[in-house]
């Protein structure tokens, strides 16, 4: 069984820069949709097709995938913890790893994997987003769905929650088989039925991901857009794959030049598609970064929402230990101060403040006297009643004073 791929991305006609990322390496193919940010989008996305590199397609099999998936989602959520520009940072992930006759699928987000299989385009991964969850649920209808002003909540990703278990599927692969990558620029921009149109023509991979990609712009562009597209061409089909067979070796990650308009690669990925190709033979790839000085993502109001227990729970924490710090210098203040107050009709030295908070009174006798309230002086009771802030000492030299004078 031979593979052909082509590929294309775009920043779209509304965003300022590309946060998707890709990989496309023979038998190995992934699409990252980076969100957060500050570039932490791009990072993130970045990050994990980095992670998912180092698998090796022909040998790594379920286990492999499912545990690079977890670690990028790992790697993420460190860094966006230790850089504050990043914090909060994530990417969505669906990525197809081809053993012989079969499709490993590892997917989290709102990324989609399709296959068009004898003329009919079939989803096969769900969206981790809230109108997915809604129309799983028959809550809302797909159409619904397509339209709904929550569309971009998306509800697992890499890097933001606790874990982010990855969808794992195995599908067996037939020759003729289309499958198709892309981030939720495509299908947020174009109905299925369009998509299937466009896959079925009798283009090979990398015009069909052009085409999708153009698409997308023409209805509207609203969001970054990536597109992948693996033709499954049987062995003795001579000249099917011929001119667009990657090389083993080959590796490809994008957008290097996020400030680009577009990145598409040319038929065959053994020459560098417009400088952001590389080509880095068995060694671990060199990712290249965003281009310095690019503007920083549009905040528009299709900027994906995300949910982050963690953020969450890190502020909550934070609430928590300042409160407590600042409830522990407040009792060490109170039980510094005393007072001479009338105790039931006896003068005494209380400890604390002469006040009550919620109900609670922040004060108690620390030592009871041997004088009469009732038998003070007028100008000595003005002194008790007073109740002015005194030191330990100076409070028990009071006392004893009074008892003296008596
Ligand atoms: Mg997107």
């Amino acid at each position: 069984m031979e593979l052909a791929a082509g590929f294309a991305t775009h920043r779209g006609l509304v965003r300022q820069t590309n946060e998707d990322s890709f990989l496309v390496r023979k038998g190995l193919y992934v699409v990252c949709d980076g969100m957060g940010g500050a570039r932490g989008g791009e990072v993130a996305s970045q990050m994990a097709c980095e992670r998912l590199a180092a698998l090796a397609p022909g040998s790594a099999g379920k286990d492999e995938l499912r545990d690079a998936i977890v670690e990028a989602d790992g790697s993420i959520a460190a860094r966006s913890l230790a850089e504050p520009h990043l914090l909060g940072m994530g990417t969505t992930l669906t990525s197809a790893l081809i053993n012989d006759a079969t499709v490993i699928l590892g997917h989290v987000g709102d990324s989609r994997a399709y296959l068009l299989r004898e003329g009919t385009l079939r989803q096969l991964t769900d969206d981790h987003s809230w109108v997915g969850e809604m129309v799983r649920r028959g809550e809302l209808t797909p159409a619904q769905a397509a339209n709904h002003p929550h569309r971009s909540v998306i509800t697992r990703a890499l890097g933001t929650e606790g874990e982010a278990e990855p969808d794992l599927a195995e599908i067996s692969l037939e020759p003729g088989d289309r499958l198709m990558l892309c981030s939720d620029g495509l299908s947020g921009m174009v109905a299925d039925e369009k998509i299937e149109e466009v896959l079925l023509r009798p283009d090979g991979p990398q015009a069909a991901a052009d085409a999708l990609v153009q698409a997308a712009l023409e209805g509207g562009g609203e969001d970054n857009v990536t597109v992948v597209v693996v033709d499954v061409v049987s062995d003795d089909q001579p000249g099917a794959a011929s001119d667009e067979t990657a090389d083993d070796d080959t590796v490809t990650l994008g957008p290097a030049d996020r400030g680009a308009e577009k990145v598409s690669s040319v038929p065959g990925f053994m020459r560098p598609a417009l400088g952001m190709g590389a080509r880095l033979g068995r060694r671990p790839p060199i990712w290249a970064r965003p281009a310095p000085g690019a503007a920083p993502a549009a905040q528009g109001t299709g900027e994906r929402v995300r949910w982050s227990r963690r953020r969450w729970i890190v502020t909550a924490a934070v609430v928590v230990v300042v409160l407590a710090l600042a409830v522990a210098a407040f009792a060490v203040f109170n039980s510094s101060v005393y007072y001479v107050g009338n105790a039931n009709g006896v003068v005494a030295l209380y400890q604390g403040l002469p006040t009550a908070l919620l109900g609670i009174h922040l004060s108690s006798v620390v030592e009871l006297g041997t004088v009469g309230y009732d038998s003070l002086a007028a100008y000595q009771r003005e002194r008790v009643d007073s109740h002015d802030l005194v030191g330990k000492e100076e409070g028990q030299a009071f006392l004893r004073g009074l008892a003296v004078l008596q």
